[in-house]
C-alpha cells in the first residue's frame, strides 16, 4: 500500500490513474463500518483510495478532538489486508496551509439536528470533503448512513456544485447487540456500552417518539435530540462525555 502524505504527491498520482476511482474518507480508528464502505468501493471500482485525516475543523469541542481514538498502525494493517493500493494520510498543515479562512457553509440542513448542538461542525465537514474531492476527483465516494445528516449534506453539496462524483450511501453496520459501530464506542466502559445498546434498542423499537425520549432519559442519558427527518428517526445522546448518534428507517 502506498501511503501518500503530501498534496503534490496526491495530485501527481491522481494524474496517472486510469479507470474508475472509489474514495472512502475517514477519521481513522477503523472498524467494520468503515470496512463495509471500503469493500463496496473495491467491488465497484478499478482503484480505491482511503483517506485518514482527523480533521480538526469539524470538532467543535477540543476535548472530543483530543480524546478521539486513534489506531494508525492497526488501521494500516486492516487496509493492507484489504489490498488497498493508496492511503491518503495528510498532515494538518498540508490540508490547511493558509489556515481555515475559506469555508463551505450551508444555511438550512446544517443548522438543525447535530448542527444545532455542534456549532461549525458541518462547515468543517463540508470544507474537508470539498478539499478531498478536488484533490482526488473520485468517480464514486462511499459514505455511511450512520451519519445520515452528513450524508445528506455532502450529497446535496456535490449536486449543488455540479461535481462529477457519484455518492454511494452504505447501510449502518451494527454489533451483535444492535449498537451502531462507531470509533467513539472504543471509549465506552462495559457498563456504558450496555446503556448504549439499550439506547439503540429503544430507538429501533419504540415507535412513539415521546415515549422513546422518556425511556432513553430513564437510562440516565442526556438527549441532544430525537427527531424524525426525511423518513428517518435520528437521535444524538451523551453518555457521560461521549456523544453517540444513531438513526433508523421509519
Ligand atoms: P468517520 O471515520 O467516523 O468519519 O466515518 C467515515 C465514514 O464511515 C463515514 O461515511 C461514516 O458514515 C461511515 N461509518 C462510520 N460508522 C459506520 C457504521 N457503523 N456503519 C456504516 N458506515 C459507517
Amino acid at each position: 500500500m502506498k501511503i501518500i502524505t503530501s498534496i503534490n504527491e496526491m495530485k501527481e498520482i491522481r494524474k496517472e490513474l486510469q479507470g474508475s476511482v472509489g474514495f472512502v474518507p475517514t477519521l481513522g480508528g477503523l472498524h467494520a463500518g468503515h470496512t463495509s464502505l471500503i469493500e463496496k468501493s473495491l467491488e465497484q471500482n478499478k482503484i480505491t483510495i482511503v483517506s485518514i485525516f482527523l480533521n480538526p475543523t469539524q470538532f467543535n469541542n477540543l476535548d472530543d478532538f483530543k480524546n478521539y481514538p486513534s489506531s494508525i498502525e492497526q488501521d494500516k494493517s486492516i487496509l493492507n489486508l484489504l489490498n488497498i493500493p493508496y492511503l491518503f494520510m495528510p498532515t494538518e498543515s498540508e490540508i490547511y496551509p493558509y489556515g481555515y479562512n475559506y469555508k463551505i457553509s450551508e444555511s438550512k440542513d446544517s443548522k438543525i439536528l447535530c448542527g444545532k448542538y455542534r456549532s461549525g461542525h458541518f462547515e468543517g465537514v463540508l470544507t474537508i470533503v470539498m478539499k478531498l474531492l478536488n484533490l482526488i476527483k473520485p468517480t464514486r465516494i462511499y459514505l455511511g448512513e450512520k451519519d445520515y445528516q452528513q450524508l445528506t449534506l455532502i450529497k446535496n453539496m456535490i449536486t449543488d456544485f455540479f461535481l462529477d462524483t457519484e455518492v454511494i450511501s452504505c447501510p449502518i453496520i451494527r454489533d451483535e447487540n444492535g449498537l451502531a459501530l462507531s470509533t467513539r464506542n472504543m471509549r465506552l466502559t462495559p457498563e456504558e456500552k450496555v446503556t448504549a445498546c439499550l439506547f439503540a434498542h429503544i430507538l429501533k423499537n419504540e415507535s412513539d417518539v415521546k415515549k422513546a425520549a422518556e425511556e432513553i432519559t430513564k437510562l440516565g442519558l442526556k438527549i441532544d435530540y430525537i427527531e424524525d427527518w426525511n423518513s428517518r428517526r435520528l437521535a444524538a445522546v451523551n453518555i457521560n462525555s461521549i456523544r453517540l448518534i444513531d438513526n433508523v428507517e421509519k
